[in-house]
């Protein structure tokens, strides 16, 4: 049985519909990567199949007792409150110091436990932030670009974690990647997205299909000029000003 499933679903803020008509499945396994430029609706696919933000129409189901494991795209914790790692992944569910060093070795970061979260390198905290996820023992772990900021070494062994968990705990993932490169090697599945869904399948088809070319502006390159392409230049006309401005985030490239 699926773990999440949409049908035809759309949402809308205020008179905008950002998503429209949207079929969407995910299987226990499975790992799903959603690309598509900046404003195309990948953060609010994310929101809508959590169940955060409702669905303007259609449906979406989650797998009764679903257990998830949610990477947001930006937390952005107040500097001014110390918060060591340990703290941070006890809240807001206390857990045991023995699940907590655990979790940190798991995520390559062992022995972190009495820094501050402010103190740690952006590669470090995005483990911790996995770390927090894998926690609550998720059947699905979905994460809004967890490499953003990371350089492109960091951005690969991000990646292969993410690879090694869902070997060790049959756990689905569900991502948004600008990482095109990176992605189209790691996943099962690729669904591009602008306001719908452009097209979708193995990352083959997906990154040979004339709707997903079009997108990204690809002529015949291949995977080394999708990369060149993703960080090259800003996507000026789908650029918003809801604090998720992409630029200069330190991507490789
Ligand atoms: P992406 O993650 O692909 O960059 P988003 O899902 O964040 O895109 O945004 C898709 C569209 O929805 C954008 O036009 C954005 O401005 C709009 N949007 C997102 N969140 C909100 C919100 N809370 N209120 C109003 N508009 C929003
Ligand atoms: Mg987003």
């Amino acid at each position: 049985m699926s773990l999440i499933t949409a049908e035809n679903m759309s949402v809308r803020f205020g008179g905008d519909t950002v998503l429209r008509d949207v079929d969407f499945t995910i299987e226990p396994g499975e790992i799903v990567t959603v690309v598509g430029p900046n404003g195309s609706g990948k953060s609010t696919l994310l929101r809508a199949l959590l169940g955060v933000r409702p669905p303007s129409a259609g449906h979406v189901r989650r797998l009764p007792g679903l257990t998830i494991g949610y990477m947001p795209q930006r937390l952005t914790l107040d500097g001014r409150m110390p918060l060591t790692v340990r703290r941070f992944l006890s809240l807001p569910v206390r857990r045991a110091p023995r699940d907590v060093a655990g979790a940190l070795e798991r995520v390559g970061v062992p022995g972190v436990e009495e820094q501050q979260m402010d103190a740690l390198s952006g590669g470090q905290f995005q483990r911790v932030l996995l770390a927090r996820a894998l926690l609550a023992h998720p059947q699905i772990l979905i994460m809004d670009e967890p490499t953003q900021g990371l350089d492109q070494p960091g951005t690969a062994a991000f990646y292969r974690l993410i690879e090694e968990v869902r070997q060790e705990t049959g756990c689905a993932i569900l991502m948004v990647s600008h990482d095109l490169h990176v992605v189209m090697s790691a996943s099962d599945r690729v669904i591009c997205l602008n306001g719908h869904v452009c097209c979708q399948g193995t990352p083959t088809v997906v990154s040979n299909a004339p709707e997903y070319r079009a997108l990204f502006g690809l002529g015949t390159g291949g995977a080394f000029a999708l990369y060149q392409h993703a960080h090259d230049h800003a996507h000026d006309n789908c650029d918003h000003d809801h604090g998720e401005d992409h630029a200069g985030q330190g991507h490789a490239g």
